[in-house]
Formats: structure tokens, sequence, C-alpha cells
């Protein structure tokens, strides 16, 4: 039957959720603030509600959305990721006003989205991961307590806040000295970045790969995954590329934590989509990191490698379907890289270089290639919201073939306007360790050459580059 769904989110997410719910036959509905007036999401939809002028705040408001939801009538609603989507207060608002919530339930988002509960979770069920704390005590008791950890396990060590997420709330300290000082100030930071002053100590993996798993589960409990991703290649605790399957070279390894994934989603109850987070060290051992209760930025590239519409089987489970396939008919054929075209200046420590106009657009196409994006020439970008821009994604049958096309890909991508993270990508993947896969979570600090390339901003340059574009030029023209 056709139902109606309303997504809670905005971007290129927005979009590729639309797509996603138009492609099964039911009606979407956008959702949206003022300075998204302009968006791209409003218009592919098949109805929009305004929220309010925002910026953030409406988006972020369960009141209104499920206001908006009642109003036209919604099924269902899809949260995408960022916003609402982790967010248990808004999975039970959903769940009492009869609303089906696509994602797994209030009760087990509340659980993982806790850090110290799900290490608990995962714990019981043998899960392995570094050893760590649970909340600090108020006051200068968890000083102590932190200070303690330190003793027994050494530096570095991590605080993180227990309600953290998206690469925010998490400071490595060296030693007990910076401890003493940062306990109080992380406990201050988590509070205005996530309502909850809870923090708690990790051991520090160092030099860490970070792989993850792709999980799908039904309401039966049929859980299986998606095999692995690396999203090793960082900046700020943020993912920037991500590749599928992981470069590991040892295949009964990277299966073992694949099993391990969907392990520790079952011992979490877990239904619809999510992901199993992981660290790897140096000598191959790895560790739970966290559970992502909800569709991933990176989750092309794992449909790419395998086929399988994420987005579609999210909103199948939801709306009560069982898994269509088994662990059996999951195959990884070839790879797929996905490089997040961010409004950035990588020259800068990577600012955001939002409220910019987009004065030409020209995309790179054909085989292997998938662009989920929201800009278009002439639009000009929010300041307000983050600086994801457009997911380049590639696949090809070998790793050299999938990088030789990332590589043809960015060459052929023109944005002008904004700084982009184009030309460092392009620096990525000319760089021996990335074509190597000999890389961690610290290689864009350890690769400061792949920020050194000629300026974009530069007026000059830039006109050029406009005037080529308006034109139609090309340098190098011949008749014969
Ligand atoms: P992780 O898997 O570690 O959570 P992601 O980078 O996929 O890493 O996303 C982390 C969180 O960062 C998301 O839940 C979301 O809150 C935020 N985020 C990242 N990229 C975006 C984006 N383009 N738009 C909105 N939120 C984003
Ligand atoms: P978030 O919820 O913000 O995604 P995560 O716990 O997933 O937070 O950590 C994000 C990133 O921070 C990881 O991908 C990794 O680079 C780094 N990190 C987190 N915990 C550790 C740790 N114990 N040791 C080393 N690096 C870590
Ligand atoms: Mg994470």
């Amino acid at each position: 039957m056709k139902k109606k769904i309303l997504v809670a989110n905005r971007g290129e997410i927005a979009l590729r959720i639309i797509r996603a719910i138009q492609e099964l036959g039911h009606t979407a509905v956008a959702v949206y603030e003022t300075p998204d007036n302009d968006a791209l999401h409003i218009r592919v939809a098949d109805e929009a509600v305004w929220l309010g002028d925002g910026p953030r705040a409406d988006y972020l408001s369960i009141e209104k959305v499920i206001k908006a939801a009642r109003k036209v009538g919604a099924d269902a609603i899809h949260p995408g990721y960022g916003f609402l989507a982790e967010n248990p207060d808004f999975a039970k608002a959903c769940e009492e006003s009869g609303i089906i919530f696509i994602g797994p339930s209030s009760e087990v988002i509340g659980n993982l989205g806790d850090k110290v509960m799900a290490r608990k979770i995962m714990a019981e069920a043998n899960i392995p991961m570094v050893p760590g704390t649970q909340n600090l005590k108020a006051g200068d008791e968890g000083v102590d307590e932190a200070v303690a950890f330190g003793a027994k396990y050494g530096y570095p060590i991590m605080l993180k806040a227990t309600a953290g997420g998206g690469g925010r709330g998490i400071r490595r300290v060296e030693d007990e000295a910076q401890l003493r000082e940062e306990v109080h100030v992380a406990r201050a930071e988590a509070m205005a970045a996530f309502n909850s002053d809870n923090v708690y100590i990790e051991k520090v993996v160092l030099t860490p790969k970070h792989v993850e798993v792709q999980i799908l589960a039904d309401a039966k409990g049929n859980t299986l995954h998606l095999g692995s991703r690396d999203c090793s290649i960082q900046r700020r605790n943020q993912k920037l590329v991500e590749i599928a399957p992981s470069l590991l070279k040892d295949q009964a390894l990277v299966d073992e934590i694949c099993d391990t994934a969907v392990k520790a989603a079952k011992a979490a109850n877990y239904f619809n989509a999510g992901t199993v987070e992981f660290l790897i060290d140096k000598d191959m051992n790895y560790y739970f990191m966290e559970i992502n209760t909800r569709v991933q930025v990176e989750h092309t590239v794992s449909e790419m490698v395998t086929g399988i519409d994420i987005v579609r089987t999210q909103i199948k489970l939801a709306l009560g379907k069982d898994l269509a396939f088994t662990q059996e008919d999951v195959q990884i054929r070839g790879y797929a890289i996905e490089v997040r075209v961010n409004a950035e200046d990588p020259q800068n420590n990577f600012m955001p270089e939002g409220g910019k106009k987009v004065l030409v657009y020209r995309s790179p196409g054909g085989y292997g290639v998938r662009l989920d994006g929201f800009v278009y020439q002439g639009y000009t970008i929010p300041e307000v919201y983050d600086s994801l821009l457009v997911k380049l994604t590639v696949f090809g049958f070998s790793w050299n073939e999938t990088v030789d096309r990332l590589r043809r890909c960015l060459d052929n991508y023109v944005i002008t306007g904004p700084k982009t993270t184009i030309p460092y990508y392009l620096n990525v993947v000319n760089d021996p360790d990335f074509q190597a896969g000999d890389f961690d979570t610290s290689f864009i600090e350890t690769h400061p050459q792949l920020a050194e390339y000629e300026e974009q901003g530069s007026e000059v340059n830039k006109l050029a580059r406009l005037l080529a574009e308006i034109h139609h030029e090309q340098e190098n023209k011949y008749a014969i």
C-alpha cells in the first residue's frame, strides 16, 4: 500500500532518501527551514513542509517535526544521519504518535548512544574492546578515578563524552598533569555539546585503522553484514575518505571482524540498518568502538560493492518486511571509494567555506561513478549547515582500477566559487601510501604535503577557469 514518508533531514541525505521512497512508490515529504528555501530536496520531494526560520533549531525540534508529520498524515519518518537521527527522545515521540520511525527502537538508540552503556552490553557479549572506565564521578573524585586509570594502563588515554558523536567530545591526553586539567574542561564541553556532562576514559589505540561493518537486521532477528569499510582517513576524528571493503590483507581477520559485528548487533537486539565501528592496532588486534544506530554518510561504498540498496532496505524493514536475502547472498564484488567533497579549505585547516555561490559546476560521470550531492550551478551554499556538498563514490573491479577512476573523476570535476576538498583528494589518490593501502587515522597529520597544491582561491586562477568554463574552451585544441 502507498505510504507517506517524511524525511527529517536536508542536503544530500534527504535527496538520497526521497529517491528511495519514490522508487518504492511511496510519497516523499520534505521539511525545511528558511536558509534552505532554494534547496533541491524541497523541489524533488512530492510535498514539503516549512518548519520555521531555523537555522538548525527547527530541523532539531522534535515537536515541530512531529507536527509536520501529523499535518501531512505521514505514516513514517526517516531521520537520515545527524540532526534527530540518534536522539532516542525523537524515536520515542514517533512511537508515541503512532508514526513509524525508520531505525531501531528508542530503547536501542538510547542504550547504544550512551558509549558507556554500549561498552557494558558488548562486554557481556564478550566483544573485544580497549580497557575503559565507567562514567567518571562528579568533581575531584572523578579526577582521581581518571588518574588511577592512567597510572594503571599508561598514557596516552582518551577522554570521551559518553553521549558524544560526530567526532566531537574526544580528547587525547598525554600525561597526568594534562589529565588533571582536562577532566573538568571535557565535562563542560560535553554539557554544552550533548547536554550531558558524563565523560569516561578509554585507553588509546596507537596508530589505529578505523574499520567498520554495515549491519542489516529484520524484526525476526535475522541479522547480516554487508562487509567491511575502512574510514581511517579522518581530520578532527571525522571521516573524509571511505573505502569498501577494508584493505586488510588477512581475509580471515576481516571475516572474523564482520562476524563479531553481527554478534554485537544481536547482543544489542538491533533492528534495521546500523554500523559497528572497530579500531585495529598495528598487531591486527581489533577493538569495538561504537554502534551508530542510523544510516551512515559512507553507506554508498557498501552499496556499490554489494549491489544492495541500504536505504530502500531500511524503509522496507521499518514497514514490516523481513530481509529478502541471506548472508550467503551478499557478495563483495570489487572496490569502492567515497570522497566527501566539502566546501572547505584544506590549506587552511579545512576551514568551512559556506555562504559562497557555486559559479561553475561540472561534475564527472561515466562507468562506475556515483554522485550524491545537492548543489547546482548558481546555488549559494547556506553558511549555517555542515560543509558536505557532494559524495563522489567510484566503483571498480580491482583496487587499482578504482583508484584510477577516482583520479580521473577528480580531474574532471569543476567547482568554482567555494574552495573544496577536490585538489586535496587529487594529492591523496596520487600518494604512494594511499595507493598501497598503507594508512591509519594519523594519515592526514603525517602527510602535510597533501595540502600542497596551487591555491584554489587566487583571483586570476578562478577567473581563468570561469571564463574557460563559460566559453566551453579547451586549452589543448587543435585542427587537422
Ligand atoms: P561516524 O560514523 O563516526 O558517526 P560520520 O562522519 O558518518 O561518522 O557521521 C558522524 C556524525 O557526524 C553524524 O551522525 C552526523 O551527526 C554528523 N555528520 C557528518 N557529516 C554530516 C553531514 N554531511 N551532514 C550532517 N551531519 C553530518
Ligand atoms: P564518534 O561517536 O564521534 O564517531 P568514535 O568513538 O566513533 O566517536 O571515535 C571517532 C574517532 O576517534 C575514531 O574513528 C578514531 O579515529 C578516534 N578514536 C576514538 N576512540 C579512540 C581510541 N580509544 N583510540 C584511538 N583513537 C580513537
Ligand atoms: Mg564513530
